[in-house]
């Protein structure tokens, strides 16, 4: 007998069909004779059309409203499912995440978690229950609801298997498992047997949006068992722990892209110590992530740099130098977009000489010049104009030996939810 957490993510309940076969699908791993505990995403495109009710009534509506309402979304699946199993004949339970035990700081929108008591789960297990949680939520200390950010559930599930010691976190989504790259870009694109936490932890952070940055982070964290598996058929998924087995060869592991990105370049800054920090520094208060960093060569006591951050934070990063140019004289500032961050990530990159060098290769083979590059010990990641984007992958995929005979499964769309 195994004690299993198993995800499912918004697509998989997305309607009551959907609801129904997930339900078969928990109650037969239960007649295996294993424990089960379930945490599921609000159906479908809920979460997506609350949040644009709530903006037809207002632009900027209060983050503790906006929790309030998001969470609804995942307790309706709860319920439903929770209904579902009974109707096949077994006991269920549902719990909101603070029946669960989920305690968060007080931050809304994207709470982290500080505590989980789970009894009430443990307790519903032992009397032979099927546990369904509703992902993405927890409560303060001062019993206000918290949400932890888009694409939460998957750290409910992860957490919660840790606190539960569960032998195996299961996230059920619409695709086969992880894959080398987007299958929709590479067809050939392979499933993936097993990926590190490390290596995991750069495809998420890089755009690979099958799981949560922090799900990941949280599961190397706790040593959580994961697998990442289809909840439309029952081929194995994809392991995810900390070591892996190298396949002969196989220095790179995946290749991920990243649209959301825009480059800022400030020109003619003088080259004085504490310029950067000045830069960097205005941008941090303004709660503005910057990514990739460039500085070009010192000429005339002038320097210039460049810098990437999110779509979403162009305009406002823009208005922060704006602001420091008092303090800071350049000749100019500009920025843009349509660009994209191409990643190759590997844990054998480290010991592999080269394997950069033929990136830059391959990328330019396509006739696409390099404008920012970044490396980690597992990863490099490129930027360029997003035009060939397709090609690089393809490209890429190829010469690091990924491509397979087989065409790819994919469920349905990749994207986060
Ligand atoms: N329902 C939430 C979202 O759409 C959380 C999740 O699905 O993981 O982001
Ligand atoms: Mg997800």
């Amino acid at each position: 007998m195994a004690l299993y957490v198993m995800k499912f993510g918004g697509s998989s309940v997305g309607d009551i069909q959907r609801m129904q076969r997930v339900a078969r699908r928990v109650v037969e791993k239960q007649k295996e004779g294993h424990q089960c505990v379930v945490v599921v995403s609000a159906m479908g495109d809920t979460t997506d059309d609350l949040i644009d009710q709530a903006k037809l009534l207002s632009a900027e509506p209060p983050a503790r409203e906006m929790d309030m309402l998001m969470t609804t979304g995942e307790q309706i699946s709860i319920a439903l499912l929770s209904i579902a199993i009974q109707a096949l004949g077994s006991k269920a339970t549902s719990y909101t995440g603070w029946q669960a035990g989920f305690r968060t700081e007080s931050v809304h929108g994207n709470a982290r978690i500080t505590d989980i008591q789970p009894q009430r789960v443990l307790a519903s297990l032992e009397e032979g229950h099927i546990v369904v949680v509703a992902g993405f939520q927890g409560m303060t200390e001062n019993n206000e609801i918290t949400t932890f950010g888009r694409g939460g559930s998957d750290t409910t599930a992860v957490a919660l298997a840790a606190a539960i010691k569960a032998d195996v976190c299961e996230i059920y989504t619409d695709v086969d498992g992880i894959y080398s790259t987007d299958p929709r870009i590479v067809p050939c694109a392979r499933k993936l047997n097993e990926i590190s936490y490390d290596e995991m932890l750069e495809l998420a952070n890089l755009g690979a949006a099958v799981l949560h940055p922090r799900a990941v982070e949280y599961a190397k964290h706790h040593q959580v068992k994961l697998v990442v598996r289809s909840s439309f058929n029952h081929n194995e998924g994809t392991v995810v722990k900390e070591e892996v087995k190298m396949e002969q060869g196989v220095v790179v592991s995946g290749i991920a892209y990243d649209k959301n990105v825009a480059r800022i370049t400030i020109m003619g800054v003088s080259h004085v110590p504490g310029v950067l920090a000045k830069v960097f520094g205005s941008l941090a208060e303004a709660q503005i992530n910057v990514d990739i960093i460039v500085q070009s060569g010192v000429e005339n006591g002038e320097a210039d740099f460049s810098f990437t951050v999110t779509l979403n934070d162009r305009q406002k990063a823009l208005d922060v130098i704006e602001g420091i140019r008092s303090e800071l004289p350049y000749r100019e500032v500009t920025s843009e977009e349509n660009l994209v961050k191409v990643s190759i990530v590997g844990a054998g990159m480290v010991s592999h000489p080269g394997v950069a060098a033929q990136m830059f290769g391959v990328i330019s083979k396509q006739g696409v010049n390099i404008k920012m590059v970044s490396t980690s010990e597992i990863k490099t990641s490129c930027v360029i104009e997003s035009e060939k984007l397709n090609e690089v992958v393809k490209a890429l995929h190829t010469a690091y030996g990924l491509d397979t005979a087989e065409k790819a499964f994919v469920g349905g769309p990749q994207v986060r939810r």
